[in-house]
């Protein structure tokens, strides 16, 4: 089993960035330094479950380890607070893929170890419920 995989897991269930102390500006992955304010004081802050489709794309060229995934499709995501984040895309056929559509975080197997045979979870981006009317 891998420590540093269990000791991180609250980071891969939720997503869990910062914010600065002094200005509140927000961050994914966790800042060090703001950079809007130069701070080096945060708070661990846990990201909006849901965003909008800012860009995405297909990645048909084999990703050692994630063959069985395959093709994968990665968006970049403005997040509700404004984060941008890029994250895979699961359960919306490519083609009703839109820019500017709403996504919410679901959480999936990301992959399994094949030596240990530990499954990885970790969060994608999929259909949130308003877009599907
Ligand atoms: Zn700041």
């Amino acid at each position: 089993m891998s420590v540093p995989y269990w000791r991180a897991r609250d980071r891969y269930y939720r997503i869990l960035g910062n914010k600065c102390e002094q200005c509140s500006q927000e961050y994914f992955p966790p800042a060090a330094i703001c950079k809007k304010c130069g701070s080096t004081k945060f708070v661990d802050c846990e990201m909006p479950k849901t965003g909008t489709l800012v860009s995405y794309t297909q990645q048909k060229e084999s990703i050692h380890g994630f063959e069985d995934q395959e093709p994968m499709v990665f968006g970049l995501l403005r997040l509700d607070n404004g984060v941008r984040i890029i994250a895979q895309l699961v359960e919306v056929p490519y083609d009703s893929l839109k820019e500017g559509m709403k996504l919410k975080a679901v959480f999936r197997r990301v992959r399994v170890d094949g030596e240990s045979g530990q499954i990885f979870y970790g969060y994608k981006f999929g259909a949130s419920r308003e877009s599907k009317s």
